[in-house]
């Protein structure tokens, strides 16, 4: 019966320091510059200084400054497009996929798979642009 308050004592202790631990985890991230001039690797997927030409960690050269790791596009214009002109490739107009786009026209969206196909790209930001970098930003 005398270790039980010291065991319940030792519980609130440990549960504690972890609830700490996570907080200020979760403040690191937060404050860490890691969206605008971060990319991952390509080879092994570390994040890296956007301008880095080496991978810092696993030696592999990055491609260059040419293919930076976010699309200056946006996701709302470009869901609106492909939501109400999608099966004319107006979104892949507005990415800067001109001959996609131009296919997409001709074949109606791809008989509405395809533009279908887009949307939920679009929509979960994994639709590339022209240079074929991820347009990831809402707005
Ligand atoms: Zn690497």
């Amino acid at each position: 019966m005398d270790t039980a308050p010291t065991v319940l004592q030792l519980s609130a202790f440990l549960s504690a320091r972890s609830t700490f631990r996570v907080s200020s985890v979760n403040s690191t991230l937060m404050t860490a510059p890691v969206s605008r001039k971060a990319k991952f690797c390509f080879s092994c997927g570390d994040v890296i200084e956007s301008h880095a030409l080496v991978c810092p960690r696993c030696g592999t050269a990055q491609p260059t400054a040419s293919t930076p790791s976010a699309s200056e596009k946006r996701i709302l214009p470009a869901f609106l497009l492909c939501f109400l002109l999608g099966v004319f490739g107006a979104h892949r107009f507005y990415v800067g996929k001109i001959g996609t786009g131009i296919l997409e026209l001709v074949t109606l969206g791809g008989f509405g798979i395809w533009w279908l196909v887009d949307i939920i790209f679009i929509v979960t930001g994994t639709f590339r642009d022209g240079n074929g970098n991820k347009i990831t930003e809402w707005t």
